[in-house]
């Protein structure tokens, strides 16, 4: 893929870049040993004060990388603020308790025969972050904020089509203070991928993307023995029970599959309805999704833009296609929006099959595949029934169902009568095939630390 700005709004690109030859990588990752030789041994006071700092700046520019973030991948401009302001919140979080999270944890000394016995968090060193364009600034924080603060420095490897906003990402931690090459965005494809990790300088990795991205970064990960995080694709399940409040739930529904125009690894993407309340949830969910505003993610008043790529489009209508050649019943949407760009209506499918790849693929764009269930179990069955276990959904005021859903489901996440949502106060994670390792909270911070154990006789 070419690195460039293409609008999906307009399917028009608007700005190409050169990736870097081979002398301006090496000249980087010799810039990023060297950057963190010095920068391990700053205090976390003061990496704290760069993280203030850096809130302050994004939240200054939050309305210019807004406007980018929606001309780079179509994302409507309100989100493209919340993002934002999510960043920040990220970067002040992580200025507020990361200090508490890096003191030496002291360990009962007298039960391991020492004066003195405890664990430190120590930085790893230069850590390449291999990033997704769906959420570019949110993404890239969720690894930048609690790495740089831990004492780590950052290699970007942003998606090729948000190079303004991987580049914005650099030049924000260099206003806010950081030192000089604490944290570079390289411009390079991902054929590039593999020398930078093999690259003894570069000590780890984390990579937020798709199943094939994950496993081929952790095939040379494990070749050469580095530690990886990987946040990987998610097919999220939302169970409604009798007992939900069904409008409530709808309303949600909506916004859990259509944010980010479909395009979130903790969308919702397949619902299981009771059937005793099937038939009025999915008239509720119907209506709701058509009544979307679908347009230019720049007006005040869409809820719904382009899909991000003319590709993505593709896979969604294939999807689709397939499902209905199957036997599958599009209750709304379904089509293309006639305009430029690459819009999709808002999708609601039912009589899903296992045979449909809408059934055990993840459907990136507002897709929603709605299964009718006769209880929680079945419910609970087909939600485990897929590779993937990143986040789930429960709508229900029974206290032994919820217990039950906690319980069984398969996930790193279980959202009980609300969507899931990343909070830097909450870790963030999957299981199976959604990958492994944590982010945010100080299990995030961890991943890229190392816990010392000091022993003092
Ligand atoms: P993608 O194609 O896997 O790209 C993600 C990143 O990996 C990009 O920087 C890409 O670079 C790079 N990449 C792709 N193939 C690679 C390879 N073989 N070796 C090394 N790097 C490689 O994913 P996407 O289409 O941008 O994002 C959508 C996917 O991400 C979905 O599956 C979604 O669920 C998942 N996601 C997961 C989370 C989570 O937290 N679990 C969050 C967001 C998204 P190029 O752009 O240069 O190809």
């Amino acid at each position: 893929m070419a690195i460039a700005t293409t609008n999906p709004t307009t399917g028009e690109t608007l700005k190409t870049f050169e990736p870097l030859s081979d002398e301006a990588l090496e000249d980087r990752l010799a810039r990023a040993a060297a950057a963190f030789a010095g920068y391990r041994l700053t205090e976390p006071a003061q990496r704290a004060g760069w993280l203030r700092s850096a809130a302050d700046v994004l939240e200054a520019d939050t309305g210019t990388v807004a406007e980018l973030m929606t001309t780079e991948m179509g994302k409507t401009l309100a989100s493209a603020k919340a993002e934002a302001g999510k960043c920040v919140k990220a970067l002040r979080y992580y200025a507020e308790h990361g200090e508490s999270f890096l003191r030496p944890k002291p360990a009962d000394a007298e039960a391991v025969s020492a004066t003195e016995a405890y664990v430190v968090h120590q930085p790893l060193g230069v850590v390449l972050a291999i990033m997704p364009w769906n959420f570019p600034l949110w993404q890239a924080m969720r690894f930048a904020a609690p790495a740089l603060m831990a004492g780590n420095v950052g290699l970007l490897k942003h998606a090729s089509n948000v190079p303004q906003t991987a580049l914005y990402l650099e030049e924000l931690f260099r206003q806010a203070g950081f030192p000089a090459d604490v944290f570079q965005t390289l411009l390079i494809g991902s054929g590039s991928v593999e020398r930078v990790l093999r690259d003894d300088r570069v000590v780890a990795a984390t990579l937020t993307g798709s199943g094939p991205a994950g496993q081929s970064v952790a095939a040379v990960a494990g070749d050469a023995l580095k530690k990886t995080v990987l946040e990987l694709g998610g097919s999220d399940p939302f169970i409604v029970m009798p007992s939900a409040d069904l409008d409530k739930a709808a309303e949600v529904a909506v916004t859990a599959r259509c944010q980010n125009n479909g395009q979130s690894c903790i969308a919702a993407k397949r619902f299981f309805v009771h059937a005793d309340v099937a038939e009025e949830f999915t008239r509720l969910f119907a209506e709701k999704l058509a009544d979307l505003t679908v347009g230019d993610p720049m007006d005040e008043g869409t809820q719904v833009g382009p899909l991000a790529t003319e590709s993505g489009r593709e896979d969604v209508e294939r999807y689709v296609a397939d499902a209905v050649q199957k036997g599958a019943t599009v209750v709304t949407g379904g089509r293309r929006v006639e305009r430029p760009g690459w819009f999709y209506e808002p999708t609601l499918v039912t009589g899903v099959t296992p045979k449909m790849g809408i059934y055990s693929e993840e459907v990136f764009g507002p897709v929603a595949a709605l299964f009718t269930v006769s209880d929680l179990d079945e419910a609970i069955r087909i939600a485990n029934d897929h590779v993937y276990g990143l986040g789930a959904n429960l709508w229900s005021d029974d206290e032994a169902e919820r217990q039950r859903f906690i319980r069984d489901v398969q996930s790193g996440m279980a959202f009980v009568n609300g969507m899931v949502t990343s909070y830097p106060d909450l870790p963030f994670g999957g299981v199976k095939q959604s990958g492994y390792g944590r982010e945010l909270t100080e299990v995030g911070m961890y991943e890229f630390t190392n816990a010392k154990t000091v022993w003092i006789g």
